[in-house]
């Protein structure tokens, strides 16, 4: 349609669901300023060129998506807090996080690049953004998996390909290996590095998990353009985990150093569930390590509840009551840290 027309909208959209309660103010505070650019540029619009207006209505459009799923009250708030703890380390500015829920099922999760002030700053060099310029973060998961943290792990592959465009990791990995003709892996596809390297970073923060989920998922995906086959990235993982070397392991840790980047390490802490899961209670995290960790041993208790059963059921449960104990106890068990943070965070004057 046309372009001032569709920025009108989606300001409409963006005012409107602002107005529903939401504690991240940095998700609301950024959705106010694009309201903000884009009331500017309609302002001004007899002197814009009619594809600058329509390149921001593409741009602002993405980025609205992914604001509206998070400042309504669907947002997976704690798949969100852990993706924040593990963004905590990486980031080089300010960051915000937005999820938008897939009506998908398969392919739903995804990440997607889209930084709507660099358009802004080039076509409104006049609006003064008064130096407000966070680094959005646009992750896709399924509708169905809002509740169920088990089952967004991935999530962590996907902030690993944001982690990887912030810093241009396997971008200088790649010219690195061109540089020094190492390792025979000079004719890896460009998808294919940033793949490894999204696998490695979520295995940092979900170890094992990181694996059983790819396999659970696409356990014979074969190599193509854009991906390694599933058995590759299994063999890189398991290196990792395993403290085997690996090449392409070496090249990427050496391209983090360069950057002055963190390097790939385990950063997750396997907290033992079962005696607080048997008894349908929910687990007592104690730190940030553990609260990575908390997904992949429920992962684990969830294959094994698979397996075996439940302890104290009587007669065995299907597996869908079996996935929503599970989820929910892991979900809940977040969701207590997360408060137990906040409240100790707050100063005074904010309780
Ligand atoms: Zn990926």
């Amino acid at each position: 349609m046309r372009p001032n027309i569709d920025l009108r909208l989606i300001v409409d959209s963006l005012r409107k669901v602002a107005a529903t309660p939401y504690f991240d103010a940095r998700v609301l505070t950024y959705s106010d300023h694009l309201c903000r650019a884009v009331e500017f540029a309609l302002a001004h619009k007899p002197s814009l060129p009619d594809a600058a207006l329509r390149q921001l209505s593409e741009v602002v459009w993405i980025a609205h998506q992914y604001l509206v799923g998070s400042i309504s009250r669907e947002a997976p708030y704690e798949m969100e807090f852990c993706l924040k703890k593990a963004l905590d380390e990486w980031k080089k500015k300010e960051c915000v996080i937005t999820t938008s829920l897939s009506l998908d099922l398969y392919g739903a999760f995804h990440f997607r690049q889209a930084d709507p002030w660099e358009i802004i700053q080039n076509i409104l060099p006049s609006f003064d953004g008064k130096g407000f310029n966070p680094a959005l973060i646009l992750i896709s998961l399924p509708r169905v998996y809002r509740s169920k943290p088990i089952f967004c792990i991935p999530l962590y592959h996907e902030l690993g390909h944001f982690v990887d465009r912030h810093w241009g990791i396997t971008t200088l990995a790649q010219v690195m290996i061109r540089q020094a003709s190492l390792f025979g892996l000079s004719g890896m596809p460009p998808g294919h590095w940033a793949e490894f390297f999204a696998d490695l970073f979520a295995t940092c923060y979900v170890g094992e998990s990181s694996i059983r989920v790819l396999q659970t998922a696409a356990p014979n995906n074969p190599t193509s353009a854009t991906h390694p086959s599933t058995s590759d990235r299994v063999a890189l993982m398991r290196a990792f985990l395993d403290g085997t070397p690996d090449p392409k392991i070496k090249v990427i840790q050496n391209a983090l150093i360069r950057l002055g980047a963190p390097v790939l390490a385990p950063r997750y802490l396997l907290p033992t569930i079962s005696s607080a899961y048997d008894d349908l209670r929910t687990y007592v995290v104690q730190s940030v390590p553990e609260v990575h960790g908390l997904l992949a041993s429920a992962w684990a208790y969830f294959e094994g509840a698979l397996a075996n059963g439940f302890p104290w059921a009587r007669t065995p449960l299907h597996e869908g009551n079996i996935e929503k104990v599970v989820n929910d106890l892991t979900e809940k068990s977040i969701r207590n840290y997360s408060i137990r943070m906040m409240w100790q965070n707050a100063t005074p004057s904010a309780i």
